[in-house]
């Protein structure tokens, strides 16, 4: 029922104006809104803090239904799966009674910054400092690449507030930026795909947050709550993954029948019924294989190293279905109008962020 809830409103909300987004380069704010008006936002956060009460495979059905309409771009599956949940699990009574029914309604738009210039895959060499003065933080630093980072007004900070301890000196703290002096937005970053969605740098320069600002009972826990929660973010990539597998063949299996070379429909050809036959296997096994790791999760049992094996393949068969797909198009692939171009450009970064999927190898080779 959520899922079809879900379709219904990015057809009938997002979809219509998706064209536009892309222009301006996001979503508007109003969008957020009525995500939020729609119980589309935080749906696993319990009812208590203005959320829906759900668990991941709720999340997981609103972003099937982001990837099945084709509105990948619309940014709240890292707003409801990846930052409401810190709150939630590492967040006191009171911040979470403060922050999560703003979340829930759209009023706040969440991102993460971990990303730096100077570091991406290898998050220990974080340079962003905060430092205590009395009941405060001072926060300097710069992050780049940063999902929401144009409309997003709650931002999880990685920073370091004891530099020596490396790891150990790692915290995550939260900045309210409506609220601060010092933050500053960088340019919407453009782009390959994923063009309605903003990506920023973002500038720290004496930004001051009080201590309380600070997720968990105490400094240094920031690098063990990230390892804690990349499994949710890897799998919630393979969510987005195994949606847009399944439109590519839907779309794709449509344009063959209809198109004609020869004397004949696409389909026709040996070639075509192979390259389908082979992408469609591929398809059940990674549907299958996702479902699973959902279920495991929603019980508590998804392993970090899973969740990488699920990141890196269901990434590398979107790029290779999209691929394949659009080839079946011909030239109109290449052309825009068709959705199957817009999906090649945004399947690529799927396999950049929220961990390379070289780095997933790495953490699955080392549990070899
Ligand atoms: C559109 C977009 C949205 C993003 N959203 C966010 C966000 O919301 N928040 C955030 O914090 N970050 C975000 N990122 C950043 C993203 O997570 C990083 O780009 C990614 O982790 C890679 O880091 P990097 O770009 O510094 O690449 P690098 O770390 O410089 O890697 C370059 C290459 O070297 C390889 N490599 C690096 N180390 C190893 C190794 N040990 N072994 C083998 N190969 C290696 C990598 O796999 C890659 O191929 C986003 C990025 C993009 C493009």
């Amino acid at each position: 029922m959520l899922y079809d809830m879900a379709t219904r409103f990015m057809s009938e909300e997002i979809a219509p104006r998706y064209d536009e987004f892309e222009k301006n380069e996001m979503v508007d704010r109003e969008s957020w809104r009525k995500a939020g008006a729609a119980g589309l936002l935080c749906a696993s956060m319990p009812e208590e803090y203005g959320g829906s009460g759900g668990t991941f495979a709720h999340e997981s059905a609103i972003i099937e239904a982001i990837g099945h309409v084709g509105v990948d771009g619309f940014g709240i599956g890292l707003h409801n799966s990846i930052v409401a949940p810190y709150i939630l699990h590492y967040g006191s009574q009171e911040q979470k009674k403060k922050w999560l029914p703003k979340l829930a309604t759209g009023e706040l738009i969440g991102a993460i910054a971990m990303t730096e210039p100077g570091a991406g895959s290898d998050l220990q060499g974080v340079k962003t400092r905060a430092e205590r003065d009395g009941n405060q933080y001072r926060i300097n630093g710069s992050k780049t690449f940063i999902t929401n980072g144009q409309l997003a007004n709650f931002i999880i900070v990685v920073t370091k507030t004891d530099p020596e301890k490396g790891a150990k000196g790692t915290s995550l703290i939260i900045v309210e930026t409506d609220e601060v002096e010092g933050f500053e937005r960088g340019r919407n970053l453009d782009k390959i795909g994923l063009k309605a969605n903003d990506t920023s740098e973002l500038f720290f320069n004496d930004v001051r947050v009080p201590t309380s600002n600070l997720l968990g009972h105490e400094e240094g826990q920031g690098f063990i709550q990230l390892m804690q929660q990349l499994p949710q973010e890897r799998l919630q990539i393979g969510t987005g993954a195994i949606a847009m597998i399944e439109r590519a063949l839907a779309l794709t299996i449509e344009y063959v029948k209809e198109r004609k070379a020869f004397g004949k429909a696409i389909i026709d050809f040996q070639n075509t019924q192979f390259k389908l036959a082979e992408l469609k296997t591929e398809a059940t096994i990674g549907r299958v294989f996702y479902n699973d790791c959902v279920t495991r999760h929603i019980n508590g049992g998804l392993d970090p190293v899973t969740a990488s094996m699920a990141k890196y393949w269901l990434s590398d068969l979107q790029g290779k279905v999209v691929d394949e797909c659009l080839q079946l198009h011909g030239g109109y692939g290449y052309m825009n109008e068709y959705p199957i171009a817009r999906m090649f450009r945004d399947a690529r970064v799927q396999r950049i962020y929220g961990g390379t999927n070289e780095i997933m190898k790495l953490l699955i080779g080392r549990s070899l």
